[in-house]
């Protein structure tokens, strides 16, 4: 009895934490935030397991046999350097737009875990570095908006595309990936591919340092979308390297990057303003960021805030700037906790006046911004830009007829004359779009019909009455 009560604790238990945690953004408020409900690969789950070590070096050693390139930089040194492995596409201008969720693991005993820098952003046994895509890592992969693109020149000496690539788990281990192997004879593979995202170069194919190799997914073994990049100096895996150079690095002395990025990186990597709140469902559905350039005046918005490495003590400052550059309202928040990848939201009420106006967010120095506009159509353009255009139907009339104005109306006045220029009706104090006009006991013939806003004659319009 008490087993079975436990048990059925432990299912609630877990049942209530699966669900508060899918809907951790859903259910925010004002000023919440925390880390980013995205899993990380770990030692019970690796990026590659053991037997799928083995299966890629059979075939590498294979295929660079059969394209005859067994003595490329034999004996020579290594001197490849390398770019870094990603790039934004499709529209993606976000401050930025990854994190790193593991580096490799230097330490060789097992469970014990250290990063070249002698850090924990490891797990046991782990090969590579994994750069994940964030926020909306799913959205991003649906768009295509983060490329893989070579890290240097050289040959590919493998390739697989076709197998799934919306895992949030690690179930399914076979992932789309390219393997490399540089004029010195090193190696560097790029795991977890988009399916059918590949390049369309083939094994034995060269690329050029920056060229396509794929999209960022979730194939293989993979919790969501990243790059598992891996370098080795040689083919197999005996010559496994670090692409980091740093005091913990005990496999190589010298960094593969031609430009190494530190080691951690406190970024606001998006900030952004949405109407309602972003919707994360559970993975692998995609999400729904549901940002928004285009805001009523007066209302009430949430402005986010995503952040890399966010560091306990390090201070946000965010404020909304006027189009004329003077600050509108301005706020500040304090990490108090330490996250790879994290958001915030705070709710702000907009400004009311029509114009462009700009978030933006300021951490560790690096400001980054987001313009929004206040007041506009549906196609963006703002309010006091759109010319005012109106239409008549039916014209000619005969009792009744309707105005159509593109715009909305605040307050105009409606004046219409007849032939001899005599204002024969006028309609105040005009709100909205529409305006029926009664004929009344207005005799058929020739109108005109003027619209006035703001004491300014914005539009003269031809009206015919007639008595059928
Ligand atoms: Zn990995």
């Amino acid at each position: 009895m008490e087993t079975k009560f436990s048990t059925f604790a432990i299912l609630l238990l877990l049942v209530f934490s699966i669900s508060s945690y899918a809907q951790n953004i859903q259910t925010q408020s004002i000023d919440e935030g925390g880390e980013y409900p995205i899993s990380r690969n770990d030692a019970n789950h690796p990026c590659i397991t053991p037997e799928q070590y083995k299966i890629i070096e059979k075939q590498c050693v294979a295929n660079i046999k059969l394209l005859g390139l067994e003595n490329v930089g034999k004996k020579g040194t290594n001197t490849t350097s390398f770019i870094w492995p990603l790039k934004t596409a499709n529209g993606l201008n976000d401050c930025s737009y990854y994190y790193i969720g593991n580096y490799l693991d230097q330490d060789a005993t097992s469970p014990g875990i250290k990063d070249w820098n002698c850090g924990s952003v490891t797990y046991d046994g782990h090969q590579g570095t994994d750069i994940c895509t964030y926020p909306y890592p799913f959205d991003k992969m649906d768009n295509n908006q983060v490329e893989i693109i070579a890290a240097a020149s050289g040959t590919i000496i493998n390739r697989v595309d076709g197998n799934f690539d919306k895992n949030c788990d690690w179930s399914n281990g076979n992932a789309n990936y390219i393997t490399i192997q540089h004029a010195d004879g090193s190696v560097a593979m790029y795991w977890h591919m988009k399916m059918n995202s590949l390049t369309t170069k083939q094994i034995g194919q060269t690329v050029v340092a920056g060229e396509y190799l794929g999209i960022v997914g979730s194939s293989g073994a993979s919790s969501a979308p990243h790059l598992h990049f891996e370098v080795l100096s040689g083919i197999t895996i005996n010559t496994l390297n670090d692409a980091y150079s740093g005091p913990c690095n005990t496999l190589n002395a010298n960094s593969w990057w031609a430009v190494q990025k530190p080691y951690t990186e406190p970024a606001i990597i998006q900030a952004s303003v949405h109407p309602v709140l972003a919707i994360l469902p559970v993975c692998p559905a995609t999400e729904t960021p549901n940002e928004d350039s285009c805001f009523t005046g007066g209302a009430s918005a949430k402005f986010y805030i995503f952040m890399r490495n966010e560091t306990i003590g390090l201070v946000q400052s965010m404020r909304i700037v006027n189009p004329n550059g003077t600050t509108f309202s301005s706020w500040t928040h304090t990490s108090t906790s330490n996250y790879f990848a994290s958001y915030r939201i705070f709710t702000q009420t907009l400004p009311t006046t029509t114009g462009t106006y700009t978030y933006e967010a300021i951490y560790n120095g690096i400001i980054c911004t987001k313009s929004f506009k206040i007041n506009c159509n549906s196609s963006g353009i703002l309010e006091n830009n759109i010319a005012l255009t109106i239409s008549v139907s039916p014209n000619p009339f005969c009792s009744s007829t309707i105005l159509q104005s593109d715009k909305i109306l605040k307050g105009a006045t409606l004046k219409i004359f007849n032939l001899y220029g005599q204002l024969v009706k006028q309609i105040n104090n005009i709100s909205g779009q529409t305006v029926t006009l009664h004929r009344e006991n207005l005799p058929c013939g020739l109108y005109y019909l003027r619209l006035i806003e703001d004491n300014e004659v914005n539009t003269t319009y031809k009206l015919i009455i007639t008595d059928n």
